[in-house]
């Protein structure tokens, strides 16, 4: 139970804002005001809206709250890389993070508390799995990074759904924060800035491609034959491999957007060459570019990166087949920023 009955702000639709004022008895462009102060011009108080009467502001502070969540936790890694633990008033706990390139700036949003897709390599889905988050919970992850970045003057320019959880296990609350986030009323990201990591959900793939977005979608595929995908990733025994390919194929021919496959490296799993010539053949029936990971350490967990060497003929086999693939570089992995490293609770 939340300590008071007031609605998350960010939640809401323009429309429904509107919607709100027009119940009020006042005009419904007051909507777009208090939209303009969020999202614009970062207000994180209701008394900062000085373009409304104060009877208006005390209206809306008794009505919404603007903030949802506490930032309790800010940790910077030698690279630029910012991690912040923010605690909601529901008491689900998710990180979120900052990511500083040369000519971008990049965030990774969680759209769950925790993930229950279990994958044995990923810190989240080994830990404490504790819900959905709402569509404005996921928002105020961005707005608390581009009050951050704001110190600096810079703009948040790119938005990766690649933080804890599963993105199309949350499907609505997701799209409705990817809506505010791209819409102009909004954060004003370009939809083709925007990318969802999916473990692979087949239905909400094909659902997906018919919302008639130009979001990237990666697919992290991580094994080639089906039985030793389930051992990694357990939802896969629901949704075996043919069907994901399927309906990535279908994505990329219904929106025209290349579709991206994210491979994590786990060496003597899923890395020798025979491996490589599979993910190739898929990656060229799906027209697909290939991420390769290298896997980065958790607690508690068997696994390890192969060694340079290998990773380069892992690439290059790839490379040989015409597939264009990256080497995905890790950041911010001293302070368990990095993919596959984000949690709700300290380690042990
Ligand atoms: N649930 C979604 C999105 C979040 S995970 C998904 O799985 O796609 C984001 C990315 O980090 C995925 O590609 C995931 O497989 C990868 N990842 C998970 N654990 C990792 C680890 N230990 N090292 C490197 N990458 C990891
Ligand atoms: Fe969930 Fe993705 Fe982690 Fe798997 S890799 S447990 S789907 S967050």
């Amino acid at each position: 139970m939340s300590i008071d009955s007031t609605q998350h702000i960010l939640n809401l639709s323009p429309q429904e804002l509107e919607a709100w004022f027009e119940r009020t008895g006042q005009p419904t462009y007051r909507a777009s005001q208090v939209l303009r102060w969020i999202y614009q011009q970062r207000a994180t108080e209701f008394s900062r809206m000085t373009n409304l009467s104060k009877q208006l502001r005390e209206k809306l502070e008794n009505q919404f709250h603007l903030l949802d969540g506490k930032v309790e936790i800010c940790r910077e890694s030698i690279d630029g890389t910012k991690k912040l633990l923010i605690c909601f008033r529901d008491n689900k706990k998710v990180e979120t993070v900052l990511i500083p390139a040369k000519d971008r700036l990049t965030v990774c949003l969680s759209t769950q508390a925790g993930c229950p897709v279990g994958c044995a390599f990923c810190a989240t889905g080994q830990g404490e799995f504790q819900g959905h988050l709402s569509a404005g919970q996921i928002v105020e992850q961005l707005l608390h990074l581009q009050l951050i970045a704001d110190e600096q003057e810079k703009r948040i320019t790119n938005v990766v759904f690649m933080g804890m959880g599963e993105p199309l296990l949350n499907y609505d609350n997701t799209i409705n924060a990817l809506r505010t986030i791209n819409a102009k009323w909004g954060f004003n990201i370009g939809a083709r800035k925007i990318t969802i990591s999916t473990i692979g959900v087949p239905e909400k793939i094909r659902k997906l491609a018919s919302e008639n977005l130009q979001i990237t979608l990666a697919l992290s595929l991580h094994h080639v034959e089906q039985a030793k995908r389930e051992k990694l990733i357990p939802l896969a025994k629901k949704y075996p491999l043919p069907k994901i390919i399927q309906a990535a194929k279908y994505y990329f021919e219904k929106t025209g957007r290349e579709v991206t496959l994210e491979y994590l490296l786990l060496s003597d799993i899923n890395s020798s060459e025979k491996e490589a010539e599979k993910l190739a053949d898929i990656a060229h029936t799906l027209r697909a570019n290939v991420n390769l990971i290298a896997y980065n350490p958790t607690a508690q967990s068997e696994f390890t990166a192969p060694h340079q060497l290998p990773i380069r003929r892992f690439m290059n086999t790839l490379k040989e087949r015409g597939i264009n693939v990256h080497l995905r570089a890790s950041k911010g992995k001293e302070i368990d920023a990095a993919c596959g490293q984000l949690r709700n609770s300290p380690g042990p």
